[in-house]
C-alpha cells in the first residue's frame, strides 16, 4: 500500500480554485472525437479564440486576451480548447506574449490531446515558457501503446523544461475498470492524475443517452459520474502516491468559476452598484424601447449596424446629459454602456426617478447581472 499522506495540489489546480486562472481557450477545433466531447454548440469546431467569457475580435488579438487577465487579477493561465496544438503557432504567440506581459512566473498550462502530440511540438511549447502538460489521452482505448508513447515525449522533456506533466479525464460512468488499467501503466511516470466529473452539453447529449447515461437531479453533470470516481479514487488511494485531484462540475461553480468572478468584480465594480452574496452586481439599467432585453437579445446587439448603433448612444449620451442636469446626479454615478447600448445607475436613482426617466422614454429595470465580460443577466425586475 503506498503511502497516504495528502500530496500538495499541482500549482495549475492551486491556482484555478482560487481563481486566479483566466482561462483562455484556444480554438475549438479538435481531431480526437471523443464520443462524451461537453463542448457547447457555440465553440464545438469553431476557430474562436475566448478569454475567460470574452470572445475575441478576432484570434489573434492577444492584447484582448491580456486586458481580460489584467481585469480578472490573473496570476496564470489555463490554455485549453479544442486542441490547442491544431493552432500551435498562435499558442506559442499567446504564451510568450503572457510571459512578456506578466513575467515568467505567471504560471502557463495546457492541455493536449495525444492525436496531435509530437515531440517538436512539444519541445516549442516548452522553449516558449510553458510550465505544466496535461494530456487527455484515449485513455478506454483496448491498446494503449500508442497512447503511451505519446505521454512519453511530454514526460522525456520534463527535466529540459522543469514542467510538470500529469493527465486529465474524464470519468465516464461504467468504464472504472478500464480507466484503472490505464492508471495503472502510468502512475509512476506522471506528477498528477486530475478526474472530472462528466459533463452534458446539448451536442454530446445523443451519444451519451444511447449508452444510458443521463443527468444528475438539476445540474449539467452526468449521474454516476460522481460515483465510479469514488471506485477510480479508492483504488488511487491504495496505488499511487501523486496528487489525485476529482473535480464535480458544482466544485467548478461553487469554487472556480465563483472566485474568478470575484477578483474581476473588484477592478470593474463603480460607484452605482452594490455586491451581490452571490458575486454578482445589483445595479438599475436604462434601455431605449427598441434595445430592451429579451427573446434574440445577444443577437440583436451582435447584428446591429454602426449607423444605428451611433445614433442610439447619441440619443443616450444626450439623455444621460440632461438627467444629470435636471436632478444633479454626479457623472460617477450614471454612465453610458457603449457595450449593451444602455445607460447604468443606482437602484436608488432608479426607483427614485422612475417617472421621469419614463417620461424621456426610457425603460427601468433593476438588475443582477455578473461581473463578466458579457456581463450576463441573472435577474432582471422593470419598474
Ligand atoms: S479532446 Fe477534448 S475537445 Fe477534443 S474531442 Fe475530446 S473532449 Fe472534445
Amino acid at each position: 500500500m503506498k503511502n497516504k499522506m495528502k500530496p500538495k495540489l499541482p500549482e495549475g489546480c492551486i491556482q484555478c480554485l482560487e481563481g486566479r486562472k483566466l482561462v483562455l481557450f484556444m480554438t475549438g477545433i479538435c481531431r480526437q472525437g471523443c464520443f462524451y466531447c461537453p463542448l457547447p454548440e457555440s465553440r464545438m469546431g469553431k476557430d474562436v479564440v475566448f478569454a475567460n467569457e470574452r470572445r475575441l475580435s478576432n484570434v489573434n488579438a492577444i492584447n484582448e486576451a491580456i486586458e481580460e487577465a489584467e481585469l480578472s487579477d490573473s496570476t496564470g493561465m489555463g490554455i485549453t480548447g479544442g486542441d490547442p496544438l491544431v493552432v500551435l503557432d498562435r499558442t506559442i504567440d499567446y504564451i510568450k506574449a503572457f510571459k512578456k506581459r506578466f513575467g515568467g512566473e505567471f504560471h502557463c498550462h495546457i492541455y493536449l490531446t495525444t492525436k496531435e502530440v509530437t515531440k517538436d511540438k512539444l519541445e516549442r511549447l516548452g522553449k516558449a515558457g510553458l510550465d505544466e502538460v496535461r494530456l487527455h489521452p484515449q485513455f478506454l482505448k483496448e491498446d494503449l501503446s500508442e497512447e503511451l508513447k505519446k505521454m512519453d515525449f511530454a514526460l522525456e522533456l520534463k527535466k529540459k523544461f522543469k514542467w510538470k506533466v500529469g493527465i486529465e479525464i474524464p470519468i465516464i460512468p461504467d468504464c472504472a475498470e478500464r480507466t484503472i488499467i490505464f492508471l495503472d501503466k502510468i502512475k509512476d511516470k506522471v506528477d498528477f492524475m486530475n478526474f472530472n466529473e462528466l459533463e452534458m452539453s446539448v451536442i454530446n447529449a445523443p451519444a451519451l443517452m444511447k449508452k444510458g447515461m443521463t443527468w444528475k437531479n438539476d445540474s449539467t453533470a452526468v449521474k454516476r459520474s460522481e460515483k465510479d470516481a469514488l471506485k477510480v479514487v479508492t483504488w488511487c488511494q491504495d496505488n499511487v502516491s501523486i496528487p489525485i485531484n476529482f473535480c464535480t462540475a458544482s466544485q467548478k461553480n461553487q469554487f472556480q468559476y465563483k472566485n474568478r468572478l470575484r477578483r474581476r468584480l473588484k477592478n470593474i465594480m463603480k460607484d452605482y452598484d452594490i455586491e451581490t452574496t452571490d458575486g454578482g452586481l445589483y445595479r438599475a439599467a436604462l434601455y431605449l424601447p427598441e434595445m430592451k432585453p429579451g427573446f434574440h437579445y445577444g443577437h440583436k446587439l451582435e447584428n446591429l449596424d454602426k449607423v444605428r448603433r451611433d445614433k442610439m448612444l447619441k440619443k443616450l449620451s444626450m439623455l444621460r446629459a440632461r438627467l444629470m442636469d435636471d436632478f444633479e446626479i454626479p457623472e460617477n454615478l450614471i454612465e453610458l454602456d457603449t457595450q449593451k447600448i444602455r445607460i447604468l445607475t443606482s437602484t436608488d436613482i432608479a426607483k427614485a426617478l422612475k417617472k421621469p426617466m419614463k417620461l424621456l422614454g426610457l425603460d427601468a429595470a433593476l438588475i443582477e447581472e455578473l461581473p463578466t465580460y458579457d456581463k450576463q443577466i441573472m435577474q432582471l425586475e422593470w419598474i
